[in-house]
C-alpha cells in the first residue's frame, strides 16, 4: 500500500544552527509521539549533513530541495545527486514551482535530474501544479499531464514506483489560499488515473501523491482525509516544530 507522507520544505530559511535546532526539536517530538505517517524534512544543502546526523533517518527522512542535472565536473555552484546522497539524505525535491519559475527549470532538465536522483538512490519528490491563469482557464488537468509526461513518463514502471508526486497549485503556495478538499481530491484522482493509464493500477495505487499549498494544522485533516491525497508538502508551516507536528498529527 502507498505511504502517507508529510514532507517539509524549508526553502531558503534558517541558519545552520537554527536548522539543526529545529531538527532536534522534531526528533524529540516524534520520539515521544510516534507519527502515523512518514516524515521528511527538506533542508538547504548546507544543512543536510548535520541534519542527517541529528535525526534518525529511519524516523525523519532528509531531503535536498534540488540537485544538478549533470553527474559531476565544471558546473560552478551546483550540487550533484551523488553529493546529496553522500550527506546521508535520502530524498530530493525536484521541479518545485519556484525552481521552475525563477531558475528556468524545464521538464527536459527535470527529466535528467530525476534520472540522476534515482541512479543515486534518492527518492524524488516531484512537484507539479498549475498557475492561477491556467486554473482559471480550466487548463490545470492539461498542465499536470504535460509535467508528468515530459518529466517522468520515460521511466520504467519499476523506476516510477520509487517517485513521490506532489501536486502544488502555484496559486496556493505561500498565499494562504488553499485548494478546497474537493479541488484537491479531483485533481489527485486525475493524476492517479494518468499514472494508471501509463503504468497500470498496481503502480498507480502505490504512488503517494502529496498536496502542497498553504497547508496548516487547521486544514490538514480535511485535505488528507480525501482518498487520493496521501499527505502534504509543507512550506511555511514546516518552519515551526509545533505547526509541522500539528500537520503530522492529521494522520
Ligand atoms: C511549498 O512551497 O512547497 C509550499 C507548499 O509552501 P506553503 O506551504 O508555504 O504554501
Amino acid at each position: 500500500m502507498r505511504k502517507n507522507i508529510v514532507a517539509g520544505n524549508w526553502k531558503m530559511n534558517k541558519t545552520l544552527t537554527e536548522g539543526v535546532e529545529l531538527a532536534k526539536k522534531l526528533t524529540t517530538i516524534l520520539t515521544e509521539n510516534k507519527p502515523n505517517c512518514d516524515v521528511v524534512i527538506g533542508t538547504p544543502y548546507i544543512h543536510l549533513s548535520e541534519v542527517a546526523k541529528t535525526v534518525d533517518t529511519s524516523v525523519i527522512g532528509v531531503s535536498a530541495q534540488n540537485c544538478a542535472d549533470k553527474v559531476s565536473g565544471a558546473y560552478t555552484g551546483e550540487i550533484s545527486a551523488a553529493m546529496v546522497k553522500s550527506t546521508g539524505a535520502n530524498y530530493v525535491i525536484l521541479g518545485h514551482s519556484e525552481r521552475r519559475a525563477y531558475y528556468g527549470e524545464t521538464d527536459a532538465i527535470l527529466k535528467e535530474k530525476v534520472n540522476l536522483a534515482l541512479n543515486n538512490d534518492l527518492t524524488p519528490i516531484f512537484c507539479i501544479g498549475e498557475v492561477l491563469e491556467e486554473r482559471e482557464a480550466g487548463k490545470h488537468f492539461e498542465v499536470v499531464t504535460t509535467q508528468i509526461t515530459d518529466g517522468l513518463f520515460h521511466l520504467s514502471a519499476e523506476e516510477f514506483s520509487k517517485v513521490v508526486l506532489a501536486y502544488e497549485p502555484v496559486w496556493a503556495i505561500g498565499t494562504g489560499k488553499t485548494a478546497s478538499p474537493e479541488q484537491a481530491q479531483e485533481i489527485h484522482a486525475y493524476i492517479r488515473k494518468t499514472v494508471n493509464d501509463k503504468y497500470g493500477s498496481e503502480v498507480a495505487d502505490n504512488t503517494s501523491i502529496l498536496y502542497g499549498g498553504s497547508c496548516k494544522p487547521s486544514n490538514a485533516k480535511e485535505l488528507f482525509s480525501n482518498p487520493d491525497v496521501d499527505g502534504g508538502l509543507i512550506g511555511g508551516a514546516a518552519l515551526k516544530s509545533e505547526d509541522f507536528h500539528g500537520i503530522i498529527t492529521a494522520f
